[in-house]
């Protein structure tokens, strides 16, 4: 079979592997669709230290049972499938504790284990689950970033009723603004400084407002929009340290901002502890998606989340690397890239 990896830093290659049988817990799975995330970059750059080179890359997919191991009896061949690529141990403290994403035996698929950028992947059968029948492989593959966006959201506790900012509008902007919508938020305000997004987000129902802060103030624009009061909620998805202490400045009382984007390990980024504690402000960080990938897979299906336009490319294999550049330049009016191996 054919698998995409990256063998180092800025160094990529497609080549030709033995396809390995299912074990005994395993599910072969047929790709029929995976996104490119911004942790795929991350790895091919080099710039952050996740796991050993060689990497075939690929956590956000959705394909076809092609067959199962012996102790597997939920899953048969021909079945649509989704995957939770993170495989936690279920024996260590965390996990223990309830929280596997924090598992210190954490691997996961297509960053420690091969991923899905590859005509098959093998995944532990307690990481696969069911597509429901009115989603296509495409939408299925958003399960992963949407998992994630759920549990983000799970932490915010929203009640419904906020004004919410939404730093960065790329998939998981969009992803946040849905699901937001979906809890009853009232004002649902877009941040971002790329055109192309800007206009994509002006475009949907879910916004209320957007703004570019090159060209309009940001605090004084929220200040408009939120009569002086400034927001309930932010949620920083774009991974820039700017956004983030922009973010803590147009928070109201009680205010809370979801930290989502994945900013540069060691750039810091000022906050006004006095602010913090004067205006009652929680910080909330969010990692990865433990026990949420279900009803992620139920709110696509639902259409409480819709992902079809934010698909921008399919591609093959051989066209990765390209679009490695492309996404990270913001080139070619990238949103989400769908590999189709
Ligand atoms: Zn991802
Ligand atoms: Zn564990």
């Amino acid at each position: 079979m054919k698998v995409f990896e990256i063998t180092g830093p800025n160094v990529s290659r497609v080549r030709n592997v033995n396809l390995k049988e299912p074990g005994n817990n395993e599910v072969l799975i047929k790709v029929r669709a995976c996104g490119i995330c911004g942790t795929d970059i991350h790895m091919f750059k080099g710039d952050v230290k996740l796991a050993e080179y060689p990497i075939v890359p690929g956590h956000e997919f959705s394909g076809e049972v092609i067959s199962v191991g012996n102790n597997v009896k939920d899953f048969s061949e021909g079945d649509r499938v989704a995957v939770d690529p993170n495989i936690a141990c279920g024996g260590c403290y965390y996990c223990k504790m309830g929280m596997p994403n924090f598992c210190e035996n954490w691997r996961a698929i297509g960053i420690h284990l091969q991923g899905a950028c590859a005509e098959y992947v093998l995944v532990p059968q307690s990481n696969v689950y069911k597509i429901p029948e009115n989603l296509s492989f495409e939408e299925a593959a958003f399960t992963e970033p949407v998992s994630c966006c759920v549990h983000g959201q799970d932490l915010l506790n929203l009640k419904g009723g906020e004004s919410i900012a939404i730093f960065g509008l790329g998939p998981i902007g969009l992803i946040h603004a849905q699901l937001a919508k979906g809890k009853g938020a009232s004002n649902i305000i877009g941040v971002d400084v790329v055109e192309y997004r800007i206009k994509f987000a002006e475009s949907k129902e879910y916004f209320d407002h957007v703004i570019n802060p090159r060209e309009r103030n940001v605090l004084e624009e929220i200040s408009r929009i939120t009569k002086g009061k400034g927001v309930d909620v932010v949620i920083e998805a774009s991974g820039s340290t700017d956004a983030f202490e922009t973010g803590t400045k147009i928070l109201g009382l009680n205010g809370k901002i979801l930290v989502f984007g994945v900013a540069p390990e060691d750039k810091l980024a000022t906050l006004k502890p006095f602010e913090i504690y004067r205006k009652q402000l929680s910080i909330i960080g969010s990692f990865i998606n433990p026990f949420t990938t279900e009803r992620a897979l139920r709110m696509l299906s639902s259409g409480v989340v819709q992902v079809r336009d934010i698909i921008s490319h399919e591609i093959e294999l051989e066209e990765i690397e390209s679009y490695y550049k492309k996404i990270e330049k913001k080139e070619d009016n990238v949103m989400k890239v769908m590999v189709k191996p």
